[in-house]
């Protein structure tokens, strides 16, 4: 058995402000262009497991989670990775709570010890639910402690967490590959890396980032950042790591999509919100994607990352469970 339908969905390409900026009148923030304007970054994996059931798996929960979710028509949530603390990556997970309702389940949390001992405090009322003075509905999560270079298997993917430093914050970056119990299918995105929020990878990293069919890395800006690659700086990553098919996330509004995305080198492409990439089979959906993403409309990308899905097969099957979770 093998699990199938490997897809990833760029649910948000911005820096932690997103794009546009609150009050800035730049070209980036007045573009008309969609793929301008990135929500706070997070992305989902789905696929179907061994026993072919769809499952669901967020990297990343950003403040901006509900719309992205809402934009999508996302109804389950089989797990969530953290790649580490900052609010930008964590500041949506009391919306999650729609999931356990949705699916009669708790959800996984998996984290290292910063980011854990982080959520706990910022979400006592999740995690130490028996001191709310009201029984509010609040979300069910199990906090999972993972570290880096330590594997383990989610539903027939194994995730490897990578160590990777954002200044001086060490943080997890994530390689997936079909568990060794699960092969991919041969056409695969898979094996896949998501490294955001990253300025260096230190040296016993860069054994999990060979082989890789898909890459995805932090490109801030053309400027220096200390916690964050540039451009530059994300291209010779890019280059070194070799992976078929690169797409740079986590943007600010220094970077106008257009003109930035058309001088990549071969096989590198900038990420923009609502992105789906899946087996080579089925490229046509990225394809569709960028095209249509290319019209000013700023209606067609939502388009795209919505309706485009079932028109092109493969729609995962969505939990519909009427029972509401506890509340
Ligand atoms: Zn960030
Ligand atoms: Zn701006
Ligand atoms: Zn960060």
């Amino acid at each position: 058995m093998s699990i199938s339908n490997v897809e990833l969905t760029l649910l948000g390409t911005g820096t932690s402000s997103g794009v546009p900026v609150i009050g800035c009148d730049c070209a980036v923030c007045r573009s008309d262009d969609p793929r301008d304007r990135r929500l706070r970054s997070g992305a989902l994996l789905r696929f179907n497991d061994a026993q072919g059931h769809a499952r669901a798996i967020l990297i990343d929960c950003s403040p901006d989670h509900r719309e992205q979710a809402l934009r999508i028509g996302l109804r389950r949530c089989d797990g969530i990775l953290f790649t580490h603390h900052h609010v930008d990556h964590t500041f949506g997970l009391d919306e999650v709570r729609r999931y356990n309702a949705l699916m009669s389940a708790a959800i996984d949390i998996y984290a290292d010890a910063r980011t854990l001992e982080h959520l706990e405090r910022v979400y006592r009322h999740i995690f130490r639910s028996s001191e709310n003075l009201n029984d509010s509905f609040v979300a069910t999560l199990v906090a999972r402690r993972i570290e880096a270079g330590r594997s383990f298997e989610l539903f027939g993917l194994r995730v490897s967490p990578i160590e990777l430093l954002h200044g001086r914050v060490p943080v997890l970056g994530f390689r997936f590959d079909a568990a060794p119990s699960a092969r991919a299918e041969a056409d695969s995105i898979l094996p896949l890396a998501y490294c955001t929020d990253v300025n260096a990878i230190p040296p016993a990293s860069w054994r999990e980032l060979t082989g890789l069919r898909t890459l995805v890395l932090d490109m801030l800006r053309y400027r220096a950042h200390p916690t964050h690659f540039t451009v530059d700086q994300a291209i010779a990553v890019a280059e070194q790591i070799g992976a078929d098919r690169t797409l740079f996330v986590h943007m600010t509004h220094d970077i106008r999509h257009a003109e930035l995305d058309a001088k990549l080198p071969p096989g590198m492409q900038l990420g923009f919100d609502g992105l789906r990439i899946r087996a080579a089979s089925s490229d046509a959906v990225t394809n569709a994607a960028a095209a249509e993403a290319t019209a000013t409309n700023a209606a067609t990308i939502d388009a795209s990352a919505t309706d485009a899905a079932p028109s092109h097969g493969a729609r995962l099957p969505l939990s519909s469970s009427p029972h509401p979770w506890p509340n």
